[in-house]
């Protein structure tokens, strides 16, 4: 019963927490464009996703009687008969849009990589590049949106965060959004550089393809905790500049594009991509990748092919799971290639 009662209250938290966000979004001024030569800039600021633009969340979805929907990690609802804090049936539109870019640069920047859905080539850096720089603006733009929502002076935001959060809660946050914007600022001056001055090559990458479609999406600038070899990474998101890597998961119509990427001077992620690139069983690859996506991206999009698979006992351990991950409260999860019970990249998986 007792479980019963935080489900509640951690449905009813993330409710709120997502009603301050989608009225956060809709205040006009958070719409700008990522592109650093602004001048070129034409209105309006266009809502896209690159996981859309791919045709990959319409890979993802399930139809159940004309409604389409899909999973993500952060929208959840009670599941009454079992008693647990489900996955919610989420639309693609809703799902996972932001608003980034305006409608020139959208349209002019990805060309390369838009014109076919599936162009997308592992051995061409500027497509590479190119997801790579749509991911990190859209971890930037969510983080942006976050830091709106936590300094906001809007009445009707302010007394929403006050029911969902303590005075100091809303401090700590203040102080972590702030921290983890300002570790954006250096590399997006420095990915600006290489965008303008087409230098795709400078960005270290490690790019996978799978031969089927895996059942999972993600575009995302993530901070792991872990490296593939198990060591434990920044600990402690206050005390320095935090290693993130350039996360892009595209699921085609019959393969699946895994880009990673990281700046060549940061060490850690560069150590992360080549221990990830050598590890000597695909398998246990597979399984870093899907904790790397559990455990660290806001962004991640599951397909119900793969959630309702499960029994319904493994989709409780499943959302528990993600309980753990969710909650500030708990330590990071650990990895354990033997323990850890998901694996998005396995064939036997494909959808
Ligand atoms: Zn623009």
């Amino acid at each position: 019963m007792e479980e019963s009662g935080l489900n509640q209250e951690m449905i009813e938290l993330q409710k709120q927490f997502n009603k301050a966000l989608s009225k956060i979004r809709s205040i006009a001024n958070i719409k700008d464009c990522f592109h650093p030569n602004k001048s070129e800039c034409i209105l309006p600021i266009k809502s896209a996703h690159s996981l859309q633009r791919q045709g990959s969340l319409r890979i993802l979805e399930k139809d159940d009687r004309g409604n389409k929907y899909l999973y993500i990690h952060t929208e959840r609802e009670h599941n009454v008969q079992y008693d647990f804090l489900d996955l919610k049936k989420t639309g693609r539109k809703s799902a996972t849009t932001f608003d980034g870019f305006c409608s020139f640069h959208d349209t002019e920047l990805f060309k390369a990589i838009e014109n076919e859905p599936e162009i997308t080539d592992i051995d061409n850096d500027e497509h590479l590049f190119l997801h790579s720089y749509r991911s990190f603006a859209i971890s930037f733009h969510r983080k942006f949106e976050q830091w709106k929502l936590y300094n906001s002076e809007d009445p009707e935001i302010l007394e929403l965060l006050q029911k969902i959060y303590s005075v100091r809660a809303i401090e700590e946050l203040k102080i972590g959004v702030a921290a983890a914007l300002n570790d954006f600022k250096k590399p997006k001056i420095q990915i600006d550089e290489w965008l303008i001055n087409k230098k795709f090559s400078d960005l270290e990458y490690f790019a996978l393809e799978y031969s089927y479609t895996v059942s999972v999406g993600c575009s995302a600038y993530i901070t792991p905790h872990h490296l593939p070899s198990g060591k434990k990474i920044q600990m402690n998101p206050f005390s320095e500049l935090q290693t993130s890597i350039l996360t892009t998961v595209l699921p085609f119509s019959d393969r699946t594009i895994v880009i990673l990427g990281a700046f060549p001077d940061d060490k850690l992620g560069c150590q992360f991509l080549d221990e990830l690139e050598s590890m000597k069983y695909e398998i246990q690859q597979q399984k870093f990748l899907s904790f790397f996506l559990f455990d660290g991206a806001e962004n991640v999009v599951v397909s119900p092919k793969f959630i309702e698979k499960m029994t319904i006992k493994r989709r409780m351990e499943y959302c528990e799971l993600l309980n753990f991950v969710a909650d500030n409260r708990t330590p990071f999860l650990k990895f354990d290639t033997q323990k850890f019970p998901i694996n998005y990249f396995d064939r036997y998986n494909a959808i």
